[in-house]
C-alpha cells in the first residue's frame, strides 16, 4: 500500500497523509516532537498500516522518545484502530468519543462484509472496491484512557497542544488538536479536503460551527482528516460547501424529495465538481434529515452505505446506466 514520510508542517509538527482522492479509510495522522516528548495525532486503520506510519513517526521523532501520549480525533475505525501497536500509551479523546465507541461496526463486521457479501450486488461491490485493500483481521478496539469533555491541554517539550472538543459534528465526539505557537490546527473529520466527506452525526451547521472555530484560531495551515493540506481560504471554501449543502437538503426535504433521491439531483447537475466520492452526499444527507425530522434513533449505518453503494454502482463501469 502506498503512503508517505511524515512532513513537517512546522518545527517539531508533522502530517502522515497516506490518502490520494477518492479514498476511504487512508486518514492522516500526526506528530508533534519536542525536548524529548512526543504526541501522536490518531492511528491508522490497521496495524499493518500503523506499523508504516510508527516507522516514519520513531525517525521524526528521534531515538529513544518514548510513543507513550495519543490524541484521538473521533472514534472512527480510520483514526483509531491502530491503537493496539502502541501498548499503554494514554489515549486522549473526549467522554462523547468513548461513550460513541460502542456503535461503532467492529473490525471482524468490516472483514464479513468485505469477504462474505455478493460482489454482484452494489453493497458487497462497493466494500470490495473501498475496504478490500485493509485487512482488519487481528483488531482489538481500544478504548480511550483520559477523557474530556470541553478542553484539555497537552505539554509536549516547548509545545503546547491544546485540545478542544467540537462534537457533535462528525461524529458525536470530535476533537481538534491546535498548535497555536505553530499555528496549525490538526482538524480530524471535521474538514475532508478532495473528497464528499461523510458526516454521520451532523447537522451540517454544526460542522460548520466547528469549521469557523479552527479560522478563529487562525491557523496558518489545518490538516485534515483526509486529503492534502489546507489554507485557511481552502478551508472558507469548505466552509461555503457545507453551507450549499445545508440549504439544499431543507430545499429538497420540503420538496418531499428523499435523502438519496436529492444526492442523486446534486450528483446529475454536478453542484460540486472536483469533488471525489459524491455518493457520500447520500449518507451526509441523510444525516441531515435525520434532523430536519428530529429523528434521535442511532442510524442504521449498513442502509447509509447501501444508499452510498448503490449511487457508485449506478454511475460506475458495472452498473445499470453504464453506456
Ligand atoms: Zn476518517
Amino acid at each position: 500500500m502506498a503512503t508517505t514520510d511524515l512532513k513537517q508542517i512546522a518545527p517539531g509538527v508533522f502530517a502522515w497523509q497516506p490518502g490520494h482522492e477518492a479514498t476511504w479509510g487512508m486518514a492522516n495522522c500526526g506528530l508533534v516532537a519536542s525536548g524529548g516528548q512526543a504526541l501522536v495525532i490518531d492511528t491508522p486503520y490497521t496495524p499493518a498500516l500503523t506499523d508504516v506510519f510508527l516507522t516514519a513517526v520513531r525517525t521524526a521523532a528521534g531515538p529513544g522518545v518514548p510513543l507513550d501520549r495519543v490524541a484521538v480525533t473521533h472514534a472512527n475505525g480510520d483514526h483509531t484502530w491502530g491503537l493496539q501497536q502502541l501498548p499503554g500509551a494514554e489515549v486522549f479523546a473526549t467522554h462523547a468519543a468513548l461513550e460513541h465507541q460502542c456503535l461503532e461496526p467492529k473490525p471482524q463486521q468490516l472483514q464479513t462484509l468485505i469477504h462474505d457479501t455478493d460482489p454482484g450486488q452494489p453493497l458487497g461491490w462497493y466494500f470490495r472496491e473501498h475496504f478490500g485493500k485493509f485487512d482488519f483481521a487481528g483488531i482489538q478496539v481500544l478504548p480511550p484512557t483520559a477523557t474530556f469533555t470541553g478542553r484539555h491541554d497537552l505539554t509536549v517539550g516547548d509545545i503546547t497542544a491544546e485540545l478542544h472538543e467540537v462534537g457533535p459534528a462528525h461524529t458525536v465526539g470530535d476533537l481538534i488538536v491546535h498548535l497555536p505557537e505553530q499555528r496549525v490546527v490538526f482538524a480530524g473529520d471535521i474538514v475532508f479536503a478532495g473528497d464528499h466527506p461523510s458526516h454521520w452525526a451532523g447537522p451540517l451547521d454544526r460542522v460548520a460551527a466547528a469549521c469557523l472555530r479552527i479560522l478563529d484560531l487562525d491557523p496558518e495551515w489545518v490538516v485534515p482528516g483526509h486529503g492534502p493540506l489546507m489554507t485557511p481560504d481552502d478551508l472558507r471554501t469548505y466552509v461555503a460547501y457545507l453551507d450549499d449543502l445545508s440549504d439544499q437538503a431543507y430545499v429538497m426535504h420540503g420538496q418531499g424529495r428523499t435523502a438519496v433521491e436529492a444526492a442523486r439531483i446534486l450528483i446529475k447537475e454536478d453542484r460540486y465538481p472536483g469533488l471525489g466520492l459524491p455518493e457520500r452526499l447520500a449518507i451526509t444527507l441523510s444525516t441531515e434529515y435525520r434532523h430536519l425530522e428530529q429523528d434521535t434513533a442511532a442510524p442504521d449505518l449498513l442502509e447509509l452505505m447501501d444508499h452510498a453503494a448503490r449511487i457508485a454502482w449506478d454511475r460506475s463501469a458495472v452498473g445499470p446506466l453504464a453506456p
